[in-house]
């Protein structure tokens, strides 16, 4: 992902906008406040809904927005621009006009309208309605991160550039899995089927296991999340690390590497440590360590 523009480089009849509500929020970049799917800003209420900002933000918002030079719009449209899905807000209301509600706000109140992708999903799960809830809310309350949030929402979209369909495109030249060459690289099978996945996957069972988490791993809740735990915040992290694992081993794929399962424990370890530093400054250790305490690296 491109860095776009810090938000803090931007001024308003010359004064730098520093919003300290904000800023604990991690709203640091311009392309966090940019809705890749319609091309434009979130609206005050999807801000308000993603990040927590308190309601009474309007004017910040509305000034912030104003004052974003129109050279950085286009410069986030065209650096990071996953255009697929550009209209599908439209197309699952089946109306023209632009909505300022967000896919998954849409998504709840509209429970009956699925998408195709969504009706995709469960045929292939055997389910005849998936808890579609759940799975747009969860990585907003997995994670802060917007890289891990963006992958999540891409997934579930099905917005994932296999090599099934980097061959449909011709911007591929097999469209064989890239770790072990024998079968087509579809999302399910490059996420879960794979002769080199399944054994990550037995890995981190283990893994979790050893840290009081049981749960029996499907391609299902590996996809779109567990719920069964005791406590939320058990829900949350195993969330967050299925949604870690799904990235990295995309990651793995455009390197054509076979993941390694402590490689994947060793960039966690420098995950939390990072959660660890934000919550050190925003004076949240307390909520950090609740958090992921269970977590023992050995
Ligand atoms: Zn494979």
């Amino acid at each position: 992902m491109v860095l776009v523009c810090n938000i803090f480089n931007i001024t308003s009849n010359n004064k730098t906008f520093f919003y300290k509500d904000w800023f604990e929020r991690s709203i640091k970049y311009v392309d966090q406040l940019y809705d890749y799917r319609i091309k434009d800003f979130y609206s005050f209420n999807d801000i308000c809904y993603i990040y927590g900002i308190p309601s009474n933000n309007f004017l910040k918002y509305y000034t912030l927005i104003k004052s974003i030079p129109i050279h950085i719009k286009s410069e986030i449209n065209t650096n990071n621009a996953p255009c697929t899905q550009t209209t599908f807000v439209e197309n699952i209301l089946g109306r023209k006009n632009k909505t300022n509600k967000i896919f998954y706000t849409l998504q709840i109140k509209n429970p009956t309208e699925n998408s195709k992708t969504q009706n995709k999903w469960q045929v292939l799960f055997g389910v005849h309605e998936l808890n579609w809830k759940h799975i747009f809310t969860m990585p907003y309350k997995a994670t802060i991160e917007s890289t891990l949030r963006n992958f999540q929402y891409k997934y579930i979209h099905r917005i994932i550039a296999t090599n099934k369909y980097l061959f449909k495109c011709k911007l591929s030249n097999s469209n064989l899995c890239d770790f072990c060459s024998e079968n087509i690289e579809t999302i399910e099978h490059l996420f879960w089927e794979c002769k080199h996945i399944q054994p990550i996957w037995n890995h981190l069972t283990s893994f979790l296991e050893q840290q009081q988490l049981n749960v029996k791993l499907s391609f299902l809740n590996v996809s779109f999340g567990i719920y069964s735990l005791k406590s939320k915040d058990c829900n949350n992290i195993v969330n967050f690390i299925l949604i870690m694992m799904k990235l990295f081993i995309f990651n793995m794929k455009f390197k054509k590497q076979v993941p390694i399962f402590n490689c994947f424990i060793h960039s966690l370890k420098l995950k939390v440590q990072i959660e660890k530093e934000i919550a050190l400054s925003n004076d949240t250790l307390q909520n950090f360590e609740q958090k992921w305490n269970r977590i023992k690296f050995s």
